[in-house]
């Protein structure tokens, strides 16, 4: 990757880096250095800035706080294993996603010097924020909101977008139980679920808090219409392995479309192995656990590469599911992206950008 110093930068008098424990990493909570700032008015995009990390001064009458015109990504850099570079995971099918969201919420697309070249800027110059203890990263968050300071709903003529960096830890070192949604509903044909805007996550809250307090870690949203079929958890697609057959729901207007999800299958369809893309139904899962033909299943996101599910709960009863041990495909693909991902497995199809 050329590193260009296309956005004008000031730096912080002083790193907070020594500052920052690597070996204690809390999720979400500790930002590097610096931050991305970009604003678009008047019809059109300055060239963005790259400024130390701090608060932003905002009008009560914000439009985003109000109305949720609001959009993010999430992606992970990685200190590379073999050689002294950074290494990002597909970073155009953020950029390429990030702007189909900002049209589902009429918002203006972000240019990709902006983005791309903006974001190899900023993760150059911190660096060594990306942490390289195994297992950690540097988890980055593109963002967009609506600035107007206006209460009248309508599309914003102002936004604002920013990147923002944080050094994380193992997301899910632990299997996860999830539980069947039968009630709530995440995203309906029609409506935003595809895109990575703020609202989707607003609404998972409740149901997930609900679902929590009954000992489990994730929901597994259902269809809005009947809610028979499985679409995805909170933050990942979910993938089934029943028989020797990969399941997966397809990649509608109702389900986030996972990069982390399309690598997977990309991997397996190499591997040999069957792909089924489409409807899965509740009840066929749950016959798949009691007949023994449910191998695996487990999730897919950025945050956590692959989550194996290991109980899955439904009305009150609880499928324990195959000993994580004896899932043969999971396990194989975790290492391969995770090899790919940390330069330590080849990359035979480009989607390692090297900083
Ligand atoms: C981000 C996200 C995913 C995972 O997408 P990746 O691109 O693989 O990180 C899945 N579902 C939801 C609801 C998400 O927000």
């Amino acid at each position: 990757m050329e590193i260009g110093q296309a956005l004008p930068v000031e730096k912080v008098k002083q790193s907070r880096l020594p500052q920052v424990d690597f070996n204690n990493i809390p999720f979400g909570k500790i930002y590097s250095d610096h931050m991305l700032v970009a604003e678009f008015k008047n019809g059109q995009w300055d060239g963005g800035k790259i400024i130390p990390f701090g608060d932003l001064p905002l009008s009560p009458a914000t439009s985003t706080i109000h109305y949720g015109q609001s959009i993010f990504e999430g992606l992970k850099a990685y200190k590379s294993e073999t050689e002294d570079k950074v290494l990002l995971f597909r970073p155009d099918e953020n950029f390429k996603r990030f702007n189909e969201s900002a049209t589902r919420l009429c918002m203006p697309h972000v240019p990709e010097e902006v983005f791309m070249d903006g974001l190899f800027q900023l993760v150059n110059l911190d660096r060594e924020w990306v942490p390289n203890t195994p297992g950690c990263s540097l988890y980055i968050r593109p963002f967009m909101f609506a600035a107007d300071a206006y209460l009248g709903l309508k599309p914003s003529d102002s936004y604002k977008f920013l990147i923002i960096t944080s050094p994380v830890g193992d997301y899910y070192a632990e299997p996860v139980r999830v539980k069947i949604e039968r009630h709530y509903t995440r995203a309906a044909k029609g409506g935003t679920g595809y895109a990575k805007c703020a609202g989707n996550y607003a609404a998972s809250i409740y149901p997930a808090k609900l679902a929590q307090e009954k000992g489990y870690h994730q929901l597994l949203w259902t269809d809005g219409a009947k809610h028979e079929f499985i679409e995805e958890a909170g933050s990942m697609n979910v993938m089934f392995v029943i028989g020797d057959k990969l399941i997966t729901a397809p990649a509608g207007d109702s389900i986030l479309h996972g990069i982390t999800r399309k690598t997977v299958l990309t991997l397996a369809k190499e591997w040999g192995m069957e792909v089924e893309e489409r409807p899965v139904e509740v009840k066929e899962v749950l016959e798949a656990v009691k007949n023994g033909t449910l191998k695996e299943a487990f999730g897919t996101g950025t945050a956590a590469t692959i989550a194996h599910i290991i109980a899955i709960g439904d009305d009150g009863t609880d499928y324990e599911l195959p000993a994580i041990e004896t899932r043969e495909f999971s396990n194989k693909v975790l290492k391969e992206l995770t090899g790919i991902q940390r330069g330590n497995k080849e990359d035979a199809h480009n989607w390692i950008f090297k900083i």
